[in-house]
């Protein structure tokens, strides 16, 4: 099989022995000092957990936590309309939502064009079929709102839709709220089902809770659906693989047939979830990851304008969470790569976290070169 697209670029990139280049391929957060960051929370977690003189590790359960996206307060937690299943991260929770709704609620699975590169794979993996929905539009780098929701019109009653909660991977560009309440009304009109994946909460702005808006809007207005969670970017515990798989249904009868479902699924797959990871969730340090990110935004934006580059690049302080989308082709992506030793995926999405002080102005440097 061919090697992973991402994880290639990585190792090209660790193979480069130039001091000078920069690594914007994989999603994951670096400081200013292009450092990964253990979270001072995470720390303390550690800490508390080492040092509990009770600790353990004996299997603790299956069942996770839907507060976090759903909000304490959430009416299908009080109504016991819920159920959550702690997975292998956001990939294993992927996996999991694919394979229930293969056996209990078939449909054509829509993702985004362009999505994540593992949802086509994961969804066809569940034996389902897979076709993608009109989202970035290339030539005004936003929302290829109409088309989208042309597809949504179009798409046979009863499809299943995976919506990016927040911080959509790859282009960082999310609907408004006024935008998701259309593609609500025409989700709930067409019957079709909404796959949330979450895999940047708290990324786009620093807070926990708006970045659930559209999951709650969506469970507020009655739908039934499922959300997949990623705890490592958001906590930074990558490889800790703490996740979670959160099902709203429309009764706690059905919430509580779907959770015997989800626990049949996992027990043949991974039974229990890694728990280090799980232990250590706590919410803190979100914000000084958001607001370095919208930093590095601002400084690529304003070193655009300075060199004076060609084009319009109010996208990339438009975008919001860990990546953006810069419009700059394949052909673009290879010569900045030969030259500048800047490593970004073949369709121009950058990490934003792999920007610093220290190398933000050359990574401008070499945009402006390649489109003039
Ligand atoms: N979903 C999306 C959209 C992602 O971008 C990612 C990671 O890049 C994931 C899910 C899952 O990642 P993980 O399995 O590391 O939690």
């Amino acid at each position: 099989m061919p090697e992973d697209p991402i994880f290639k670029l990585l190792n090209e990139c660790i193979a480069d022995q130039d001091p000078t280049k920069i690594n914007l391929s994989v999603g994951a957060y670096r400081d200013n000092a292009g450092k990964p960051w253990v979270l001072p929370v995470v720390k303390k977690a550690k800490a508390q957990l080492l040092a509990d003189p009770n600790a353990n590790h004996e299997y603790f359960g299956l069942d996770g936590s839907a507060r976090l996206i759903l909000g304490p307060n959430s009416s299908a937690i009080t109504s016991k309309r819920y159920t959550a299943i702690q997975t292998v991260s956001g990939t294993g929770a992927n996996r999991l939502a694919a394979d229930f709704l293969s056996r209990f609620r078939p449909a054509t699975v829509y993702i985004t064009n362009p999505t994540w590169g593992n949802h086509p794979k994961i969804f066809g993996a569940a034996h389902l079929p897979v076709v993608e929905y009109q989202y970035w539009n290339p030539q005004t780098r936003t929302l290829n709102y109409d088309i989208l929701l042309d597809n949504l019109r179009n798409a046979a009653r009863g499809s299943i839709f995976v919506l990016h909660a927040c911080a959509h991977n790859p282009t960082g560009l999310d609907p408004t709220q006024e935008q998701w309440k259309e593609i609500a009304a025409i989700m709930k009109e067409k019957d079709h089902f909404p796959f949330f994946d979450c895999a940047y909460q708290g990324f786009a702005s620093g807070d926990l809770d708006k970045d659930a808006w559209a999951v709650r809007y969506f469970v507020d207005q009655g739908f039934e659906l499922l959300c997949a969670q990623s705890y490592a970017k958001n906590f930074g515990l990558y490889s800790e693989r703490a996740g979670c798989l959160t099902g709203v249904f429309k009764d706690s009868d059905t919430a509580q047939r779907a959770r015997s479902q989800f626990m049949a699924l996992v027990r043949c797959s991974i039974s229990n979830a890694p728990g280090f990871g799980a232990k250590i969730v706590d919410i803190e340090n979100l914000k000084t990851m958001a607001n370095r990110i919208t930093l590095m935004r601002e400084k690529v934006y304003n070193h655009l304008t300075e060199l004076k580059t060609p084009g319009n690049w109010t996208h990339i302080t438009s975008q919001i969470g860990m990546f953006s989308y810069t419009g700059i082709s394949v052909k673009q992506v290879a010569a900045i790569k030969s030259k500048f030793h800047v490593y970004m995926t073949d369709e121009g999405r950058i990490s934003m976290a792999g920007l610093n002080e220290s190398n933000v102005k050359r990574f401008a440097e070499a945009i402006d070169w390649v489109v003039r």
